[in-house]
C-alpha cells in the first residue's frame, strides 16, 4: 500500500518555528541553487544557503543548528533578489539564529575571522555580527 507524506510529521516542531519567525515557507524553494552562487559570505560558510534550507524541507533541522550560515549571513538580500520564487533567505536565517540562540549556541566570534576576510568583508557583516552578538549578552 501506498503510503502518504505527513508534511506536518516531514517539517517537526523546530522547522515550523523556523518558518513561524521568518514568515517564510522553506517548500517554495525549488532548489536551483541561485542563492549560494550570489551569495557574497560563502567563502565563510560552513554550509551553502540553499543546503539550509534543504536540511530545513527535510526535516532536518539539527544539521542546520550546528552551521556558521546563519551567523556568517549579513542580511545583504542578494539571494532574495536572484531567486525565482522570491525566497527571503535572510528572514529564514534570522529563524534560525534565534532556533540556536534558544539553544544556548553563540556561533559569533569576531576573532575567528581572518585578517584578509576583515579587509574584504562588506561593513555590514560585522556591523550584523555585532548586533547578534549583542543580543547574547
Ligand atoms: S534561489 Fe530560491 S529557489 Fe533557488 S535554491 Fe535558493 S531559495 Fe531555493
Ligand atoms: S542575505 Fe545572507 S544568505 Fe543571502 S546572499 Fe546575503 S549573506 Fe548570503
Amino acid at each position: 500500500m501506498q503510503q502518504k507524506i505527513d508534511p506536518a510529521k516531514v517539517r517537526g516542531e523546530e522547522v515550523s518555528q523556523v518558518e513561524e519567525i521568518a514568515g517564510e515557507s522553506m517548500y517554495r524553494c525549488y532548489q536551483c541553487g541561485k542563492c549560494s552562487a550570489a551569495c557574497p559570505a560563502t567563502p565563510e560558510m560552513d554550509m551553502l544557503p540553499s543546503q539550509v534550507i534543504r536540511y530545513l524541507q527535510l526535516g532536518l533541522p539539527e544539521k542546520v543548528l550546528k552551521a556558521n550560515t546563519p551567523w556568517i549571513c549579513a542580511s545583504c538580500l542578494q539571494c532574495m533578489t536572484v531567486c525565482p520564487k522570491g525566497v527571503d533567505l535572510s528572514r529564514i536565517m534570522e529563524g534560525v539564529r534565534m532556533m540556536q540562540l534558544r539553544h544556548g549556541e553563540n556561533r559569533i566570534e569576531m576573532r575567528e575571522f581572518d585578517e584578509e576576510y576583515r579587509k574584504r568583508a562588506p561593513q555590514i557583516v560585522f556591523i550584523s555580527g555585532l548586533r547578534k552578538f549583542q543580543s547574547l549578552s
